[in-house]
């Protein structure tokens, strides 16, 4: 796996969501589809959160396909935060890893029609694009992958700092370098 960053600049802090990378990916893809996960280039950017919020969309975390097809393996997960705040850092980094897997491995599959769902087309009530066998949703939560995303970003954001013993409060005040040396054992 490749990862790069963008507009995060701070090395410990590059280096603290490396790890997290690695231990979601190992954490969230099936044993016997991780080497699909081999392959993934991931490049991880920070923006300034801007005050229009688009649509019903509150997420702090977006993600966006570069090789567009079945089973993509380039990603760009972009994280919409003012200031640097590794609570939700993290937490969204988990959100935006178990949808990159949801891709991998073909569960989720965003066609001009709408996004499929393992094999069931998905399209928001009112929309007039025609699909046939169509899957209503109302709400952006009631969607099956956000769904399978909200559940598990925090389980896997308290697996990973319990792994390392990381506390929480280290966490809230972005305490990168302490941080850093519990993953890599110096403490
Ligand atoms: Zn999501």
């Amino acid at each position: 796996m490749e990862i790069n960053y963008s507009n995060i600049n701070n090395l410990s802090l590059q280096s603290i969501i490396t790890s997290a990378t690695y231990f979601f990916i190992r954490e969230i893809f099936p044993k016997n589809k991780l080497h699909l996960a081999k392959c993934i280039k991931l490049t991880i950017s920070r923006h300034q959160l801007t005050r229009l919020k688009t649509s019903n969309n509150t997420s702090l975390g977006l993600i966006y396909i570069l090789d567009q097809g079945y089973k993509p393996k380039e990603f760009r997960i972009s994280i919409r935060t003012n200031k640097v705040n590794l609570l939700w850092l993290l937490t969204t980094l988990a959100h935006e890893i178990i949808h990159i897997k949801q891709y991998r491995l073909g569960e989720l599959v965003d066609t001009v029609h709408g996004s499929k769902w393992k094999g069931k087309f998905y399209a928001e009530v009112g929309s007039n694009k025609k699909v046939s066998k169509r899957v209503l949703y109302r709400r952006y939560h009631d969607l099956p992958w956000e769904r399978e995303a909200w559940e598990k970003e925090d389980i896997l954001f308290k697996k990973f700092i319990n792994k390392h013993n990381i506390k929480l409060k280290d966490v809230k005040r972005c305490y990168f370098k302490t941080i850093q040396k519990q993953i890599s054992g110096e403490i």
